[in-house]
């Protein structure tokens, strides 16, 4: 029987088999290895995306049987652990996932490596701490602790002592702590009875903000931009009540149960806003992809999860839809001249096209040149001692492509993303985030 090259159906995507006691066999998952190893072997279409490819390709080209059996399984791990599930090679170029029959799902087969190896308690204190966003936010958040913390950021001294202790990279983009956090800027109460603006498409017009833990410690302006253009758009915007980390960088170290955990405290919270009429936005894409794909895909059954999913948005593709139906305000007051935009991965995958370009483009006298390639960051990839330079040299393209445009602006969805092209530049020119631009068109 012949296997027919690429996928003429549309890709399915199976959900993560995390409850069975075999997704954590160790032979089993070898086994998975190789058979998938050896399919890439014979594509070779993704050795640009990522560092996880070109480590298994040069294996595997300087092993002496130059096949993957000549390859130690040592290099295994190495492929496992530069792969930040940024879900590229997935959504953009492998003709072989389901419904194909060789079935090829390189990251979950990633994620499913380290949810092994984080099962076998080899995971590193330093990544534990890094994963911790809401803990880390909550205690360098405290005010003259985040004096120190950012202090400590910034100086050369506290950096080798972070080196030291926590294996981070001196070179590395560490972000800001604020003590003045989103959540305590915004009123919790604030909106609550609000009356919604009309409905549009699936929008129904009152939002409420899931803040992020970037959001609410590291950049409390996000969430600030992102109210004040949807108020004047007429929309309602409240807090949601508590929160937790979105889960996605526990998921990016494997630890499976401390995604359920922060799952447990995030969705009933959701769904009961969105029983009441409220939709959800959140301002950075891996923590909207955590609830539109992530978490669907680790709980297949569980309803509540789907509401959710179908509930949240990104504020571009939120204010998009709203645009189809005339409901956005276009009284820009101020152009935006030339922006080089970084479109992050975690919003390529989303499939909702570019709609962050879309609407900066309705902005008069404003182009928009969109660059979509990997910044590199992801996650605490960049951050980590062993692999910032290789996240550099991943980020590079994109940091040539902005240094060469000279834009009035640079940005990125993801603003972690935006401070990684930061640190490649050679003038440091800070990143304005897609919101803050926004509101700047507006002049509000
Ligand atoms: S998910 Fe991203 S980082 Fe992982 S192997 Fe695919 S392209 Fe590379
Ligand atoms: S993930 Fe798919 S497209 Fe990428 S190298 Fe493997 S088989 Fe080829």
């Amino acid at each position: 029987m012949s296997v027919r090259e690429g996928n003429l159906e549309a890709p399915t995507r199976h959900p993560l088999d995390w409850k069975n006691p075999d997704f954590y066999d160790e032979n089993l998952l070898v086994q998975e290895l190789e058979r998938v190893f050896d399919i890439c072997h014979g594509c070779r279409r993704c050795f640009s995306l990522c560092n996880a490819f070109p480590t298994l390709f040069d294996a595997i080209d300087e092993s002496s049987t130059m096949e993957l059996d000549g390859v130690d399984k040592r290099v295994f791990w190495q492929v496992v652990d530069h792969c930040y599930l940024c879900d590229m090679c997935y959504m953009t170029k492998c003709p072989y996932v389901p419904p194909h029959e060789w079935n090829v799902d390189f990251p979950h087969l990633m994620l499913r490596a380290k949810a092994v190896k984080h099962a076998q308690g080899k995971t590193r204190v330093r990544d534990r701490i890094l994963s911790s966003t809401d803990t880390v936010g909550m205690l360098a958040g405290i005010p003259v602790v985040s004096g120190v913390v950012n202090a400590v950021n910034h100086n050369k001294v506290g950096r080798r002592v972070l080196e030291e202790l926590l294996e981070v990279h001196p070179d590395a983009h560490l972000p800001e702590y604020h003590s003045d956090k989103l959540r305590s800027r915004v009123e919790i109460t604030r909106n609550q009875d609000a009356n919604a603006a009309p409905e549009a498409g699936p929008t129904r017009g009152k939002v409420a903000l899931f803040a992020t833990c970037y959001g609410n410690y590291n950049e409390p302006d996000l969430g600030e931009d992102l109210i004040a253009i949807f108020e004047h758009n007429d929309i309602p915007v409240r807090l949601v009540d508590t929160e937790r980390c979105c889960g996605m960088p526990k998921l990016e170290l494997g630890d499976l149960q401390a995604v359920e955990k922060a799952k447990e405290v995030n969705i009933p919270q959701l769904v009961s806003l969105v029983d009441k009429g409220w939709d959800i936005v959140a301002p950075v894409p891996s923590c909207v992809l955590m609830f539109k794909q992530e978490l669907p895909l680790m709980f297949p059954d569980d309803e509540d999860v789907a509401k959710v999913r179908d509930a949240i948005y990104d504020p571009f593709e939120y204010l998009m839809i709203r645009h189809k139906h005339d409901l956005l305000k276009t009284d820009f007051s101020h152009s935006l001249g030339n922006i080089s935009y970084h479109v992050a991965c975690h919003l390529r995958v989303q499939n909702i096209g570019m709609k962050t370009r879309e609407l900066l483009q309705l902005v008069p006298d404003t182009s928009v040149d969109a660059i979509e390639r990997c910044s590199g960051h992801d996650g605490t990839y960049a951050v980590k001692k062993e692999f910032h330079e290789i996240s550099m040299k991943i980020g590079k393209p994109v940091v040539n492509r902005v240094q060469k445009a000279s834009p009035d602006h640079y940005s990125s969805d993801c603003p972690m993303a935006g401070h990684q092209i930061e640190n490649g530049l050679e003038n440091g020119k800070a990143p304005d985030h897609p919101l803050k631009l926004l509101r700047m068109a507006y002049g509000i």
